[in-house]
C-alpha cells in the first residue's frame, strides 16, 4: 500500500505534488519521490525517509516550474527502503516514468523477459518491470501502449504515468488499487485517496478497473482497455479533510477492521498458485521438515495470540510439537532451540525489541530461523534467514486488527505447506483447506456485517468494570486476542481463561452481573463449553456467546445465554480469522462509548523498541 499523486495544470506541478503526498503519507512512508518534465526529459528526485526528507532535498519544489508531475510516498512490498526503490522508476530509455500502487504478481517472469530482450534492472522492485514493459510495448499511440501494458500485468496496481514526449499529459490506470481523479479550473489531479485531491478540488471523478484516463491542464478523458471513451459524472465531496483521510471512518481502528477483507485477499491471494501454497521462495523440503523435532513460536502482544493460534493449527497439520513463547521470557529463559528447531517470529512492525533479541538468541543457538513481519526491511526481517510478509499495509491505530489478521492467515499458509511437505495430510484434505483460506476475506466481510449489533450490545456494557473471556482450544486462543482488545482501547479489566480452568480459582470472581463473552467456535468442544457457559450462568454472568451460524447444538441452548452473535463457519482450523472480528468490534464500540482515545490509548505506543 502506498500514496500516488499526480497533476497538470496553470501552474507549478511540484508543491501540489507534495503537498497531495503530505496527506497519503498515512499509507506508506518509507519513502517518497516525484517526477516532473524538464527540458523535454523527465526529471525525477527521490529519496528512502519520510516526505520530510524529500522535501528538504528538493527545497519544497520551489525552482521546479514544470506544470506537470507524479509522486510516491511508498510503503515497501518488494525491495527493502532505499533511494533507488523509491519511486518513480523510468524505464531504460528515460521515456516513461511509473509511480505504482499495489503489487505486479506476475513481475518475476516479466523481468526474466525482459531480460533476455536486453533491459537492465536498477531496483529490487515489482514495478520496475512496468516502466520498462512500457517502452517495450511502446507503438508511439500512448494510450495502445498502457493498454498493452496492462494486459500483461497480474496482480493489483495503480499507475501514475508520465511520457517525455507528451509533456503536460499525466496518464493513469487502476486495477484493485484505489485511484480517483480530481476536476479543477486550475488543473487536474489524481491521487489515491481524496485528502490528497481536497486542496485542489472538491469535484471527484470514481475510476473503475482497467480504466485508463489522460489528464491535460483543461481536459480529463477515460478510455477502455479497447480505447473507447467513457463517459463519467462528477462527483462532489462534503467530508472535511480529517474525516476524509479516515476514509470517512471516525477513527483508524474501525477502519483498519474494516480492511481485513482487502488485507486478507493481499496476503493470501498472490500465495496460492496453481492449487498450491508458494511462500514467496521460502521452501523447506520434506528432509529438512523432518529434520525440526520442535517449533517455537516468539512474539509479543496480540503476534503472540497468533502463535497461540499457531501452537493449536501447526501442531494438529504437521504433529511437529508447537510452543508459543512471549519473547521476552524466551530471550532470558536458557531457550532449549538447537539445529533441529524451527523458530518463527511474529512482529507487526519488525523493530519490536524484545522479539529482535529473541531472534538473534535463536539465531545463536543454531535454530533456522523465519519472520513473519509487516515491514519491509524492518529490523527483524533484515536479521532473520527467512521472512515472510504481511501485506495489511500501514496500521495506524495501536491496537492491532488487519495485521494480526493477516498474521494468522500467514501461520495457516505456512501449517498447510508443511503438512503438505510432510504428507501429513492428504491432497483432499489440502485441496480443501486451501479453498477454505481462499475464501477467508469473504467470509471476513460477512462477519464485518456484526458490526450494528455489537454496536448496540456495546452501548449495554460500556460502564463494566470487568469482564472475562472463555473458550476452549481455539477459541481460547482467540479469547486471548479478545479481551486484550478490549482492555488495551477501553481500559475495562479483562482476563481470557481456557473454559475449563475457570473453576480452578478464578470463578469466585463470578457474581451477578459479571460480563463473561463465551466464544464457542470450536465444534467438538461445544458441549464442554456450554457446560462451562452453565457454571457461570448459575452464579449470575451476563454471557455473550460467539458462536458459528447454523449449528443446531448452538440453536438449542441460546435460551442458555443473553445474547448470541453468530459467524459464518469455515474449517475449524481457521474459525480464529472469523471469530475475532466481533470480538474487534466489541473492544472498539465499548471504548467508544466510553470516550476513549481509542487511535492512541494512554500508555501503550505502536512500535515497541524498547525491552
Ligand atoms: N510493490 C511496490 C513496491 O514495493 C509498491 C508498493 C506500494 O504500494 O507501496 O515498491
Amino acid at each position: 500500500m502506498c500514496g500516488i499523486v499526480g497533476f497538470t495544470g496553470l501552474k507549478p506541478a511540484a508543491p501540489v505534488l507534495l503537498q497531495g503526498l503530505e496527506r497519503l503519507e498515512y499509507r506508506g512512508y518509507d519513502s517518497a519521490g516525484i517526477a516532473v518534465f524538464k527540458n523535454h526529459k523527465i526529471s525525477v528526485k527521490k529519496s528512502e525517509g519520510r516526505l520530510k526528507t524529500l522535501c528538504d532535498l528538493i527545497d519544497n519544489g520551489n525552482g521546479m516550474d514544470s506544470t506537470a508531475g507524479i509522486g510516491h510516498t511508498r510503503w515497501a512490498t518488494h525491495g527493502k527502503p532505499s533511494d533507488v526503490n523509491a519511486h518513480p522508476h523510468k524505464s531504460q530509455n528515460g521515456k516513461f516514468a511509473v509511480v505504482h500502487n499495489g503489487i505486479i504478481e506476475n513481475y518475476a517472469a516479466l523481468k526474466n523477459m525482459l531480460i533476455e530482450h536486453g533491459y537492465t534492472f536498477v531496483s529490487e522492485t515489482d514495478t520496475e518491470v512496468v516502466a520498462h514493459l512500457l517502452q517495450f510495448n511502446d507503438d508511439g499511440d500512448m494510450l495502445s501502449t498502457i493498454s498493452k501494458t496492462i494486459r500483461q500485468l497480474e496482480g493489483s496496481y495503480a499507475l501514475g504515468i508520465l511520457n517525455a514526449e507528451l509533456p503536460g499529459d499525466v496518464y493513469a490506470v487502476r486495477c484493485a488499487s484505489p485511484l480517483l481523479v480530481g476536476v479543477a479550473d486550475e488543473g487536474n489531479m489524481i491521487a489515491s485517496d481524496i485528502p490528497a485531491i481536497l486542496p485542489l478540488t472538491r469535484k471527484i471523478l470514481y475510476l473503475n478497473d482497467n480504466e485508463i484516463v489522460r489528464l491535460t491542464a483543461k481536459k480529463v478523458e477515460i478510455f477502455d482497455l479497447d480505447l473507447n471513451p467513457l463517459f463519467r459524472e462528477i462527483t462532489t465531496i462534503t467530508w472535511d479533510i480529517s474525516a476524509a483521510e479516515k476514509g470517512g471512518y471516525e477513527h483508524f481502528m474501525i477502519k483498519e477492521i474494516m480492511e481485513q477483507p482487502k488485507a486478507l485477499s493481499d496476503t493470501i491471494a498472490p500465495r496460492i498458485k496453481d492449487g498450491d501454497i508458494q511462500l514467496d521462495g521460502v521452501s523447506f523440503d520434506k528432509e529438512t521438515l523432518q529434520k525440526f523435532k520442535r517449533i517455537h513460536i516468539v512474539a509479543c502482544g496480540s503476534a503472540y495470540h497468533v502463535g497461540v493460534v499457531g501452537k493449536y493449527v501447526i501442531e494438529e497439520l504437521t504433529r511437529i510439537p508447537v510452543i508459543a513463547e512471549i519473547a521476552s521470557e524466551f530471550r532470558y529463559n536458557n531457550p532449549i532451540v538447537d539445529e533441529q528447531t524451527l523458530v518463527i517470529i511474529i512482529s507487526q512492525s519488525g523493530e519490536t525489541a524484545d522479539t529482535l533479541a529473541a531472534l538473534k538468541e535463536a539465531r545463536k543457538r543454531g535454530a533456522t530461523t523465519l519472520s513473519i513481519v509487516n515491514v519491509v526491511g524492518s529490523s527483524i526481517a533484515n536479521a532473520s534467514e527467512h521472512v515472510l510478509y504481511t501485506w495489511a499495509g500501514p496500521e495506524i491505530s495501536v491496537a492491532t486488527t488487519k495485521a494480526y489478521s493477516t498474521q494468522l492467515a500467514m501461520i495457516y499458509l505456512i501449517g498447510l505447506k508443511f503438512a503438505k511437505e510432510l504428507g501429513t495430510i492428504d491432497s483432499a484434505a489440502f485441496s480443501e483447506m486451501l479453498d477454505a483460506i481462499k475464501a477467508l476475506p469473504e467470509k471476513a466481510q460477512t462477519a464485518l456485517q456484526t458490526a450494528p449489533e455489537i454496536e448496540t450490545l456495546a452501548q449495554r456494557y460500556a460502564y463494566l468494570e470487568h469482564a472475562y473471556f472463555i473458550g476452549r482450544n481455539l477459541d481460547y486462543a482467540v479469547a486471548l486476542e479478545a479481551s486484550l482488545k478490549l482492555k488495551e482501547v477501553s481500559y475495562i479489566h479483562s482476563e481470557a481463561y481456557a473454559a475449563g480452568e475457570l473453576k480452578h480459582g478464578t470463578i469466585s470472581l463470578i457474581e451477578d452481573g459479571t460480563f463473561v463473552v463465551a466464544l464457542s467456535c470450536c465444534k467438538q468442544l461445544q458441549m464442554k463449553t456450554m457446560s462451562n457457559i452453565v457454571e457461570v450462568k448459575s452464579r449470575g454472568a451476563e454471557v455473550l456467546l460467539i458462536a458459528c451460524e447454523n449449528e443446531p447444538f448452538i440453536e438449542n441452548h441460546l435460551k442458555d445465554v443473553d445474547h448470541a452473535i453468530t459467524v459464518p463457519s469455515t474449517h475449524p482450523l481457521f474459525m480464529p480469522s472469523i471469530e475475532v472480528i466481533p470480538m474487534q468490534l466489541l473492544g472498539y464500540y465499548i471504548a467508544k462509548a466510553r470516550n476513549c482515545d481509542i487511535d492512541k490509548p494512554k500508555n501503550l505506543a505502536k512500535s515497541v523498541t524498547v525491552e
